[in-house]
């Protein structure tokens, strides 16, 4: 008896566990250490840093889109917010969302407001598979211009 009860709660751990281990994002497969911000972390590539701490980097976009345009990247090994958003510690979690503000405020952004925008697997356009988040401002971001660039 105890047995045939057990099977439906076994079942739903497997599919639970099953859905966990294949969670990714279409068109982003393993992280890989050797994408450009992984390096970046190794201080194997150069950055234009403009904020760090044991948790969070953040540093000046290479081809930016907007006068101010900072990737804001968790240290940890997360392909996208798909990865973090259920694999990060309540730490990382808290970590990059307070220093979203911090980075916003002492890039000068606060007073007239900016952008702050992941995108995640194939059709999001993801081009770099570590999680990072775009924060753009010093004009206004008009997103439907700035798609078309
Ligand atoms: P995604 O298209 O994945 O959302 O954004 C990737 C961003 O990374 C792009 O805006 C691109 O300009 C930036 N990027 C790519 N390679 C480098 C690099 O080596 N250094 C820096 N600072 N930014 C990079």
């Amino acid at each position: 008896m105890i047995n045939i009860l057990f099977v439906p709660f076994l079942l739903l751990m497997f599919a639970t566990d099953s859905l966990a281990s294949s969670e990714t994002v279409s068109g982003i497969g393993k992280y890989d250490d050797n994408n450009v911000f992984a390096k970046i972390l190794q201080n194997k590539l150069p950055a234009k840093v403009v904020f760090e701490n044991e948790y969070v980097l953040a540093f000046e976009d290479i081809n930016p889109i907007r006068p101010v345009h900072v990737l804001i990247i968790p240290k940890g090994k997360y392909r996208s917010l798909v990865d973090f958003s259920s694999k990060a510690t309540d730490q990382e979690i808290l970590a990059i969302v307070r220093a979203m503000g911090k980075i916003a405020k002492a890039m000068g952004l606060t007073k007239d407001g900016f952008s702050l925008m992941t995108n995640s697997g194939h059709h999001g356009g993801q081009t770099v598979a570590h999680l990072h988040f775009h924060l753009l401002g010093g004009e206004p971001v008009n997103w439907e211009q700035a798609l078309r660039e």
